[in-house]
């Protein structure tokens, strides 16, 4: 049976690897949309491959060079955040969320009011509005599935099991490009060496993010929205390797590890596949070869994204959307060189202390409309610390 497929995030590191899974199977899928941003050439290539009916560009100012890419196609194009949600409105079985960043979440809640099933790589969406997500899915009968490695490692450890009888999660990071830098050193890191992975091959602010483990840190809160665990029961691990990409651990002292090589086909060909398994195109392990596996505990001094993402899974509500948001606005700081390293955490703090006294943003319903506030105050906030128009008051606790 061919199934109709979207895939928002075409151009980048998920959404190139979703298409080379797709055109192995060229009867298996029918493609509605594609999206992606500036790179509107490889958007046109894309979508002249796969036939897709509608290519959308984030960018207003791209169209022209994307309509002429496509010129005598009958390849539909467009441009803009709301092109973008129209897209995802197109009848679809199965959308792939690989958005970087907040931009994810609108074009996802659309894919799951016309019940399809969504892959969510954008785990900004989780963070940001998991109950939003969640609770629109189950309004319309559609299913959300995770795509974050860890989180389909988890999702597989869980099937057949019941929930109740899980005592934690373990979810691994492969701690970064500076997991064996000097401490006092990490002050002094550049873009180029943030953005750099020991293991996986992924897009630029991912990469950073998991130099600092804000990645993580946003990957914790995932776990709370998607599998419903208390915050307690959610455990980091740097794993150097990234081979096990999660662990559940059950009431009986069983561990279930999910183990194969760091290639995120992996985890979108079982999101495609989903319920079934198929072959894919990955490495098979030799574990005779691998001979060890090793494990450390994060350091608290190298990784504060991780008590900060901690605090916000403590506080609920628009505090995920607030993190996040603070996050990518410290991110684009560090990428522009007004910022450095160890900074961007001071940055995310500092907004996190002072928007959590605005109680009535704080504990606002989760509705498209409030988390796109909390997210903007957030931006705010964080560009004036940045700019040094504000001093970020800090605390050690942030409730
Ligand atoms: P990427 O930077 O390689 O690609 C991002 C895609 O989003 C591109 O198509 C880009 O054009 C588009 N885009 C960027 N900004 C946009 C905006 N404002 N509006 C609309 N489109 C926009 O990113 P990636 O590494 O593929 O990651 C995508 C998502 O998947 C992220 O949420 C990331 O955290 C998650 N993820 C990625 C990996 C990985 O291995 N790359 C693993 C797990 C989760
Ligand atoms: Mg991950």
């Amino acid at each position: 049976m061919t199934r109709r497929v979207s895939i928002f995030g075409a151009t980048g590191s998920i959404g190139c690897s979703t298409i080379d899974l797709i055109e192995r199977d060229p009867d298996g899928f029918e493609v509605v949309a594609l999206t992606g941003g500036r790179n509107v050439d490889l958007l046109a290539r894309q979508a002249k491959a796969l036939g897709a009916e509608v290519a959308v560009t984030a960018h207003e100012e791209c169209l022209a060079d994307l309509r002429e890419a496509l010129s005598g196609t009958g390849i539909e194009v467009a441009a803009g955040e709301a092109a973008l949600t129209d897209a995802a409105r197109r009848p679809a079985d199965w959308v792939m969320s690989a958005i970087v960043g907040a931009a994810g979440l609108p074009p996802g809640l659309a894919a799951l009011e016309q019940g399809a099933t969504l892959a969510l790589a954008n785990k900004e969406s989780l963070v940001t509005a998991g109950p939003l997500i969640l609770g629109t899915a189950r309004d319309h009968g559609a299913t959300v599935l995770p795509v974050d490695s860890e989180h389909s490692a988890v999702f597989q450890a869980l099937v057949g099991e019941d929930m109740a009888a899980v005592e934690r999660v373990i979810i691994t990071a492969s701690g970064g490009a500076f997991r064996d830098w000097p401490i006092d050193k990490l002050a002094s890191a550049t873009l180029e060496e943030a953005s750099s992975h020991p293991n996986w091959d992924m897009g630029q602010r991912i990469t950073i993010d998991s130099a600092s483990m804000f990645n993580k840190a946003l990957e914790l809160i995932e776990t709370r929205e998607f599998f419903g665990v208390r915050p307690d029961q959610i455990e980091v691990i740097v794993h150097p390797q990234s081979l096990i990409h999660a662990l559940v651990g059950f009431n009986d002292g069983a561990l279930m590890a999910h183990v194969g090589p760091p290639d995120m086909r992996h985890a979108i060909g079982y999101a495609l596949n989903w319920p079934e398994r198929k072959p894919l195109p990955v490495e098979r392990l030799d574990l005779a070869r691998i001979g060890q596996l090793e494990f450390r505990a994060p350091e608290d001094a190298r990784y504060p994204a991780l008590r900060l993402a901690r605090e916000v899974m403590e506080a609920g509500g628009m505090a995920g959307a607030v993190f996040n948001a603070a996050k990518e606005t410290a991110l684009d700081g560090f990428i522009a060189h007004r910022l450095g390293f160890m900074d961007m955490a001071g940055v995310v703090e500092g907004v996190l202390t002072e928007l959590s006294g605005d109680t009535g943003l704080m504990s606002a319903a989760f509705t498209l409309d409030n988390v796109r506030a909390a997210d903007h105050m957030a931006r705010i906030r964080a560009e004036e610390i940045i700019s040094g128009a504000k001093t970020p008051k800090r605390s050690a606790t942030w409730t």
